[in-house]
């Protein structure tokens, strides 16, 4: 398969918002992923209290899962819109304020502290912003990113992680000629490149 049918392809942020805006968020799983319990252990690998991130998080009802084991989340994401859906659909009150070192972001937060989602575009995050992280749960995050700046964004992910931590990265695999994405094809050999 040609891989470099996808390489200019560009999904810029209107686009992202416009599909919360009219509902087309086909990507997003009411039940939550398969994947993820199926990988917990992996995830977690015998800790307790440990800080996710969420890159892209979307409104991914496992956010609030995690949360619900004890784990504190930190989720970042473009549209307001998932944002606010999320914090409605599972009746979490939060608080909305703004985040001093990046203009114009907001970080909604659950008023039990336990769930942070960032309102700005990931490549405004940095470690010194939201800390490092023990696990990374990627889904329809690194897919989702234009493949383009898939080496940014891998390097940025490598710089908010602990020493310990684990990531957790779904693909998908199909002939990247026959669908212009996203979700785009991200080959296995790319991911090692990229992630090391
Ligand atoms: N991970 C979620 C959502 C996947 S779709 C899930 O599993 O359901 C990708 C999401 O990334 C969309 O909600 C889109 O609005 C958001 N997004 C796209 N580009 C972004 C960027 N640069 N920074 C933050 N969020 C972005």
């Amino acid at each position: 398969t040609d891989i470099g049918a996808q390489k200019d392809r560009v999904v810029t942020e209107e686009e992202w918002l416009q599909k919360w805006e009219t509902g087309n968020i086909g990507f997003h799983k009411e039940q939550g992923h398969p994947l993820l319990q199926k990988y917990l252990d992996v995830l977690l690998n015998g800790r307790s209290g440990l800080r996710i991130f969420f890159p892209l998080c979307g409104k991914a009802v496992e956010m609030k899962w995690l949360a619900d084991m004890g784990h504190s989340v930190v989720g970042v994401e473009v549209s307001e819109q998932a944002l606010k859906e999320f914090f409605a659909e599972h009746s979490l009150p939060y608080c909305k304020e703004p985040v001093p070192e990046i203009s114009g972001a907001k970080k909604f937060q659950s008023t039990s502290g336990n769930i942070s989602l960032y309102c700005c575009s990931i490549y405004d995050l940095s470690s010194s912003i939201v800390g490092k992280f023990d696990g990374v749960w990627d889904r329809g995050a690194l897919v989702a990113v234009n493949p383009c700046d898939r080496q940014r964004y891998a390097s940025l992910m490598i710089t908010l992680m602990e020493k310990n931590s684990s990531y957790l990265l779904v693909t998908v695999s199909y002939d990247p000629n026959k669908h212009k994405g996203p979700p785009f094809y991200v080959p296995e050999c790319e991911i090692k490149s990229l992630f090391g």
